[in-house]
């Protein structure tokens, strides 16, 4: 056996013996059905997506994909600096800052691949940034690539966050519009005043918050709260890509040297325009204004049956459980009984905070949920 061999095998059988062991299961997504998906098949509830406004089953959307192809073409062909940056993608960069106010907006495949790609390219070994505890994986990975200093505050907190500027001051503060595991919300305001205070940038990873939170007034992430926003186009919008959001110095700066963005083959053209689309219909608010319906029902059902959930206003709704054989009972059992609800364990979440991660959508009925809210209750009881 090579050494490779031997070393990718131990670990794997020391993450199989923790209970750790990530793995992949097929599932299809019911077309026209965002609240359901087919498992060895049989229908389960789908309380696991981040397809929020279920946008990635709507006609609309699947109308709009055949639409791009056609006047596009599937495939952008080369990396953008090269042919690859067309009409359909320029259409997508306006349309969203119309929707944020930035001036600005540079788009990629992936959220994942926006975000790290930031971070490394604004940032070297000489630079400090201060960000908070839970920000996303792929932020992290383009700070360690960066070589930047990281200095980490407690969850959301303001007061942690002020003590770490005034001792370093940061070129960056960096946080996460809602939270990916836990559905709260960063105090976008305070953290900006913050910012412009220290001469440093608010940037925030608007990637579960775009298309849910509200346009304007309270809550809202856009051009006047922060220098740089990240949306991403797999959760609310229903579809696949991502877009950094900024000033035009800050976009021209990221065209010109994100290696990412430079060596990589465009975003399809056929996707910028579902995405274009699905900006269209997320700006009249009706879809919003019906998933905050849904997020309330649930939420009276959950504390009904007394169950505690972390109290978030989003369609991310945790139910720490804590054991990781537990959680695993509850989510073997939840399942068996026809719900599929996101089971988080460390090291996504923190040790000792294995979680049920229950995602909400548009398309959840009141039986639904309340089904969901009875089952969780017997399943976490015995
Ligand atoms: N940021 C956050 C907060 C996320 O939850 C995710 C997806 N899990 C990403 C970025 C990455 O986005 P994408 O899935 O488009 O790569």
């Amino acid at each position: 056996m090579t050494r490779l061999q031997q070393k990718i095998d131990d670990r794997m059988q020391r993450a199989e013996q923790s209970g750790l062991l990530r793995r992949r299961q097929k599932l299809l997504q019911s077309v026209g059905c965002a609240n359901r998906l087919v498992h060895q098949g049989s229908i389960k509830h789908n309380f696991a997506s981040n397809d929020y406004l279920g946008l990635s089953q709507s006609p609309e959307l699947i109308e709009a994909l055949g639409e791009g192809a056609r006047l596009y073409g599937v495939g952008s062909g080369a990396s953008p600096l090269v042919t690859g940056y067309s009409d359909a993608h320029a259409e997508l960069e306006q349309a969203l800052c119309e929707a944020t106010g930035h001036e600005a907006a540079l788009l990629f495949s992936s959220g994942f691949s926006a975000n790290s790609a930031l971070m490394k390219t604004l940032l070297d070994k000489e630079s400090v940034v201060v960000a908070d505890k839970l920000i996303h994986a792929s932020l992290i990975d383009g700070l360690l690539e960066s070589g930047a200093q990281l200095k980490r505050f407690a969850h959301n907190d303001v007061g942690a966050a002020k003590r770490l500027v005034d001792k370093h001051q940061p070129l960056a503060l960096v946080t996460e519009s809602v939270f990916s595991m836990d559905g709260d919300l960063a105090p976008i305001d305070e953290l900006y005043g913050l910012a412009k205070g220290n001469g440093a940038w608010l940037i925030v990873d608007d990637a579960h918050g775009f298309g849910v939170l509200p346009q304007g007034g309270h809550n809202r992430v856009d051009a006047s709260c922060c220098d740089i926003q990240i949306v991403t186009f797999g959760k609310a919008l229903g579809c696949q890509g991502a877009a950094i959001l900024g000033s035009n110095a800050g976009i021209d700066f990221l065209v010109a040297h994100a290696r990412d963005y430079i060596y990589s083959t465009a975003l399809s053209p056929a996707s910028a325009h579902v995405a274009l689309k699905a900006v269209s219909l997320t700006q009249d608010g009706e879809r919003r204004g019906k998933l905050a319906q849904v997020i309330e029902a649930f939420k009276l059902a959950a504390k009904a049956r007394g169950l505690e959930l972390l109290g978030s206003q989003t369609p991310i709704q945790p139910l720490v459980v804590g054991d990781i054989d537990k959680l695993a009972k509850v989510d073997r059992e939840l399942k068996a009984a026809g719900f599929w609800v996101g089971a988080i364990r460390p090291p996504t979440v923190p040790q000792g905070s294995a979680r049920l991660r229950i995602t909400l959508n548009v398309k959840h009925t009141q039986a639904e949920l309340e089904a969901l809210a009875d089952q969780l209750q017997r399943a976490l009881q015995d």
